[in-house]
């Protein structure tokens, strides 16, 4: 590390350069183009496909031009979120770089070094004559955060390396092995309605809003290992006793937020004859039992509420009504399999977030994400939804798939990124699996397609509240990642 562009002053200017230029998730030609030119002013060979996807060439420096290559690999678009009532125009102003102590963030926005480092890295190595290094392959994709467009996009073949360096990962000291691919499932069950006035008439019914909330939600894959409570879920074991002991017709149901969030409340209005102190009776034990079965996750806030709903005109069917109870109650919610090849960790191998639960144009819709770190394993999950669907006369629209990176035991990558780790910093990395997406996954699946076997690996330096204006970067740990990535590529170059 004597050498000058060893120093953490190259790939720091080199970050403060990217925040200069904007770069937000489909705006990103700009930074494509710098990249370009970056590269004929270097005399590096460079390709940009038509989404603004970036490949650059270097050769390895004297005595590792015969070693093997290595794709370093990064985003360069950022998500883009700023203070309330901040006047600032991400597609024009630079981001005001603030360094506090340890930590670099940006004044009022988010700071993008998601992955807006990993490019700093690539540029400080590609702009060094000094960096001992073998062949390069740099690959530099747009629109990550929303949807993995570029990586999508991205021909592969160009590549003809078969080891591969990812740099998206946020936890210094973490090497990411593993990630999960998903898949959107769409469960459209017919409502079959009749009229509510003689029933709201005969027996003195009542409109009742039924609502299941207090719950704490999160993100459908990281979170999903905490076990939280699923309110689409909970709502249906509710209606399902109801339905059961009481008059009780459904006139809609309602639940969730978005396909990768898990539902914290969700609710149903119904027609009953009930006594209202019986159904609140009801509720409350109800509560009571989730209380206690969510009492290590997050019971302690959920509330079961009764209030009085609006008329309705139409109810559910009760062989309608019946059909939605039971596909919510048997519908795959949760954890289905966890991992049993990477032990370091607790690790969600497989799941099924039971979204969103819509009413809309004669239909009842059932929104799921599935994921899993086994392509075979997802499949059975949606298999297990189009079955189900198929009992009920329903019918089931997928969409949003992605490939898995499944974890490789015989990794050359990782033992040699331990060793390094250990070496450098005298303590034991962690090697982990992730429960969410990754472009690992869609660039394995791409070699795998073209017969090659590519190695893989993800780190990064500690970032933390990405995609918020808390974003900040560790200095130290980005120094310390700096360091790992030269001398691994520099044991890498030595094995020519
Ligand atoms: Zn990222």
């Amino acid at each position: 590390m004597n050498c000058e562009s060893c120093s953490p002053k190259t790939y720091l200017s080199w970050f403060e350069k990217i925040c200069s230029i904007p770069h937000e998730s489909r705006n990103e030609q700009a930074l494509s183009n710098f990249l370009v030119e970056f590269a004929r002013e270097r005399h590096l060979a460079v390709s940009q496909d038509e989404k603004g996807n970036i490949l650059i060439r270097k050769p390895g420096t004297r005595g590792m031009e015969q070693a093997p290559t290595v794709i370093l690999q990064g985003h360069m678009d950022m998500v883009c979120v700023k203070d309330e009532g901040l006047d600032f125009d991400f597609a024009q102003d630079p981001l005001r770089l603030v360094i506090d102590g340890d930590s670099l963030h940006a004044d009022g926005t988010s700071l993008g070094a998601d992955n807006g480092i990993a490019l700093a890295y690539i540029l400080a190595l590609l702009d060094s004559s000094d960096i001992p290094h073998p062949p390069l392959e740099a690959v530099v994709t747009v629109d990550e955060e929303v949807g993995m467009g570029g990586a999508t996009a991205f021909d592969a073949s160009q590549l003809s390396a078969s080891l591969f360096i990812n740099m998206d990962s946020e936890d210094e000291g973490v090497f990411c092995v593993s990630c999960a691919g998903g898949r959107r499932s769409r469960m459209h069950i017919p409502a079959e309605t009749e009229d509510a006035a003689p029933l709201a008439a005969s027996g003195k019914g009542h409109f009742y809003l039924i609502t299941v909330t207090g719950l704490a939600g999160g993100h459908s894959g990281l979170e999903i290992i905490r076990e939280r409570g699923n309110s689409n879920k909970l709502l249906a074991r509710v209606l399902d006793d109801l339905t059961r002991k009481f008059p009780c017709r459904i006139v809609s149901l309602n639940g969730g937020t978005a396909a990768n969030a898990i539902p914290k409340e969700s609710s149903a209005v119904v027609l009953s004859s009930a006594e209202e102190q019986e159904l609140r009776a009801e509720l409350d034990s109800w509560t009571e039992i989730f209380r206690h079965e969510l009492r290590g996750a997050d019971g302690a806030g959920l509330v079961i509420t009764l209030a009085d709903a609006d008329a309705a005109d139409k109810v559910l069917t009760e062989r309608c009504a019946a059909n939605v109870i039971d596909a919510a109650l048997l519908i795959p919610t949760g954890i289905a399999s966890m991992d049993m090849n990477i032990t370091s960790q607790r690790l969600v191998e497989s799941s099924n977030n039971f979204a969103m639960i819509r009413m809309e144009k004669g239909e009842i819709v059932f929104h799921c994400q599935t994921r899993s770190s086994v392509a075979s394993k997802k499949e059975a999950l949606c298999r297990q939804i189009d079955v189900l669907a198929s009992m009920i006369g329903a019918t089931v629209e997928h969409s949003g798939d992605y490939p898995a990176w499944e974890y490789n035991p015989n990794s050359r990558l990782q033992p040699l990124f331990e060793s390094t780790y250990r070496d450098l910093f005298h303590k034991d990395a962690r090697v982990e699996g992730i429960h969410a997406g990754l472009e690992c996954g869609l660039f394995a699946e791409k070699f795998r397609k073209l017969g090659r076997n590519v190695d893989f690996l993800s780190f990064g330096p500690t970032v933390s509240g990405a995609h918020t204006t808390r974003e900040c970067l560790s200095l130290s740990s980005a120094e310390n990642t700096w360091k790992l990535l030269i001398e691994v590529l520099r044991r890498i170059g030595k094995t020519a």
